[in-house]
């Protein structure tokens, strides 16, 4: 027998998805937690010797690691639910920048409240935040201390968009959407990654806003910034379909041929959507170690396409599951995201083994993990204690086969019932644990209530 050990809190559970390589299934499970790190995964039996402060019994759940949210836009929460039956750039045209532009602080820091709530009961423990609206320092630190309150970790990935390009003109972008030159909005990302530097529990990141349109020297300046502060880039990458060749035309070269070209695609890139791509951008994307988000529910919500995802995992490319904010899907549901891959890929080659459900459930966390670059997305020794217990006792879970499945193909956000973060529960009992929830949700409605009278064509767009 082994020895006693002590720690902070051990759950068992019915069941625990590691979600390593071999796909393991650990059934009559235990996590051991000590501060904010994983010391203990096994079963009930092999963690019997484990004394500790506190012991959680979920026997009808399975554990799982956090979901990462490797593509989210919070401050589009207010906007949920409308914008409705339009394909990518005539709702951003028409929908999401009229919107943008209308966000105050107050408005933005309201909807990433409200974002961060839905995101902690949905098992999201990391998000990826591209912030775009607005992005002075404070309402971008703002976003960053609302993820933060939420008891959650992640990036605010600061939106970067300088001066409007000629690409930008030619598609119609609204002028008013660009408020600062190059040298400002360089200025505002170092004073934000200072005041959130790697290591943060929410990070700031240069987030040149598109790749597509972005002038090319301020897009090689904010990955040059990357490099130097030694944080991760995240851009929009290839998501409309004209985009390669709007790119093409304009510069003689595909944009991620570009990057390449230029020495500028590296292992600190993630790439949102990344649908349009050829074999010689994937290539390069494989070489660089530069990892991808894929926003299954937005890319078939706006009708933007379906990525090559087999190509990509077949390469060896990072694919993390992002949900695209609350505007593109309208839930922040990485249940919903992972069924929703599978479904695409399986009607886009006709294939149904195109991607199985551990493989869906590996890209929600082991790969959002990887593309981060924190510790998270596989329950093993060592790790942040990012744990997620799914409830599997209802009749849409019932019986259980083989719990990857089940909480792939079965499951909802709803059936979280417990969700930690470095060891902090932050969700459980059917109740935030860090914050007033019916505040946060009083106080995004009256922003949403009061920024849609400032300008009802956006509720008239649907
Ligand atoms: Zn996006």
């Amino acid at each position: 027998m082994a020895q006693a050990a002590e720690c902070d809190v051990v759950i068992r559970a019915g069941w625990l998805v590691p979600a390593d390589e071999d796909r393991t299934t650990i059934t009559d499970a235990a996590i051991a937690v000590t501060g904010d790190r994983i010391v203990a995964v096994g079963t009930r039996k092999e963690l019997a010797h484990w004394q500790a402060g506190r012991v959680i019994d979920l026997p009808g759940a399975a554990l799982m690691p956090g979901f990462v949210d490797g593509h989210n836009h919070l401050f589009q929460a207010l906007a949920k639910g409308l914008g409705e039956g339009q394909s990518i750039w005539p709702w951003l045209c028409n929908f999401m920048w009229p919107y943008a532009m209308e966000m105050s602080p107050s408005d933005a820091r309201a909807a990433a409240r409200l974002g961060a709530v839905e995101a902690a009961r949905s098992g999201i423990t990391t998000i990826v935040d591209n912030h775009y609206a607005p992005t002075d320092l404070d309402t971008t630190l703002a976003v960053a201390d609302a993820i933060e309150d939420a008891g959650l970790r992640g990036a605010v990935a600061r939106g970067i968009l300088g001066r409007r390009s000629e690409v930008g003109v030619k598609r119609g972008q609204p002028e008013p959407l660009y408020r600062y030159d190059s040298s400002d909005e360089l200025a505002i990302t170092r004073e934000a990654i200072a005041a959130r530097p790697p290591g943060s529990r929410v990070e700031v990141w240069p987030g040149p806003v598109n790749l597509s349109y972005l002038d090319q020297d301020l897009m090689a300046a904010s990955i040059d910034l990357a490099r130097e502060l030694g944080t991760k880039w995240h851009t929009h990458c290839s998501e409309g379909s004209k985009d390669p060749d709007t790119y093409l035309e304009f510069y003689g070269v595909r944009p991620v041929e570009w990057l390449a070209r230029e020495g500028l695609l590296d292992a600190r890139a993630t790439l949102a959507h990344a649908i349009w791509l050829d074999d010689a951008e994937l290539d390069a994307i494989a070489a660089a170690g530069a990892a991808v988000a894929h926003n299954p529910t937005s890319n078939a919500y706006l009708a933007s396409g379906s990525m090559r995802l087999g190509d990509m995992l077949s390469r060896g490319i990072t694919v993390a599951l992002g949900t695209d904010g609350p505007s593109c899907g309208h839930r922040q549901d990485p249940f919903e995201c992972m069924k929703q891959a599978i479904s695409i890929q399986r009607l886009a080659t006709l294939d149904p083994t195109a991607l199985r459900a551990s493989e869906a459930l590996r890209l929600g966390t082991a790969h959002g993990g990887d593309y981060t670059g924190f510790d998270v997305g596989r329950l093993r020794v060592g790790a942040l204690a990012d744990i997620v217990a799914v409830d599997l006792s209802a009749a849409h879970t019932q019986p259980v086969h083989d719990p990857h499945s089940t909480l792939v193909n079965s499951a909802v956000a709803s059936d979280v019932v417990l969700t930690m973060v470095a060891g902090s529960i932050v969700f459980a009992d059917g109740q935030m644990q860090t914050l007033d929830e019916a505040d946060v949700i009083a106080e995004a409605n009256e922003a949403a209530h009061h920024l849609i009278s400032r300008n009802p064509a956006l509720a008239g767009v649907s």
